[in-house]
C-alpha cells in the first residue's frame, strides 16, 4: 500500500493559496496502482450484499463505477445542482466561506437496499456528512463510507462516527 501513498501528488496552493492538494491522478492513470487501488478497496466490502454504491461528483465518480462492477452492484451518481435531468433530492451544506449542493435522482435508491458511499478523499468531512443526510430520503440502509485517503489531521471522521468507514492510507 505504501507505493499507492507514494504515487499521490501535493500540489501546494490549490485550489486557494495555503491549502496543499492531494492530486490523485497519478494513481489512476498507473494501470497497476488503480487495478490495485480498487481491488484492495473492493476486499474490504466484499461479501457485504451492496445494492448500489453512490459515488460523488468527479472523483468519486471513478472509485464508484469500478467498485460497483467488482462488487457487482449498481451505481448511483451524486451531482453537483442542475447536472441531474429527473426529479431531484438536493442538499445545502456548508463550507469554510459559504455553501455548496448536492443533489440524486429521486429514484436512484430503492428502499431497503443496501448502499455503499465512496469518494476519493475525506478532508473536512462535510461532504460526505451531506452525502448522508441527502441519503436520509430513501428508506435504504447505509452500509458505510469507502474512501481512498484520510486527511486525519482535519478530523473529518469525528462528523461520520456511527458509520463504518474505510480508508486505504492516512496523510
Ligand atoms: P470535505 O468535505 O471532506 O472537506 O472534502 C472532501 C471533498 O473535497 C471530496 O469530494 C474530495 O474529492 C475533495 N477534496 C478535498 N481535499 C482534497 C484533496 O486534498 N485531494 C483530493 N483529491 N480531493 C480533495
Amino acid at each position: 500500500m505504501e507505493n499507492l501513498k507514494n504515487i499521490i501528488r501535493d500540489v501546494p496552493d490549490f485550489p486557494k493559496p495555503g491549502i496543499l492538494f492531494k492530486d490523485i491522478a497519478p494513481l489512476l492513470q498507473n494501470k497497476e496502482t488503480f487495478h490495485q487501488a480498487i481491488d484492495a478497496i473492493a476486499a474490504q466490502w466484499a461479501n457485504q450484499h451492496i445494492d448500489v454504491i453512490a459515488g460523488i461528483e468527479a472523483r468519486g465518480f471513478l472509485f464508484a463505477a469500478a467498485l460497483a462492477y467488482k462488487l457487482g452492484a449498481g451505481v448511483v451518481m451524486i451531482r453537483k445542482p442542475g447536472k441531474l435531468p429527473y426529479k431531484t433530492y438536493s442538499i445545502t451544506y456548508q463550507l469554510e466561506y459559504g455553501t455548496d449542493s448536492l443533489e440524486i435522482h429521486q429514484d436512484a435508491v430503492a428502499s431497503g437496499q443496501n448502499v455503499l458511499i465512496v469518494d476519493d478523499v475525506l478532508a473536512t468531512g462535510g461532504t460526505m456528512k451531506a452525502v448522508i443526510e441527502l441519503l436520509q430520503n430513501f428508506n435504504a440502509n447505509i452500509c458505510g463510507l469507502a474512501f481512498l485517503a484520510e486527511l486525519a489531521f482535519l478530523n473529518g471522521r469525528e462528523k461520520l462516527s456511527g458509520h463504518k468507514l474505510t480508508t486505504l492510507m492516512t496523510f
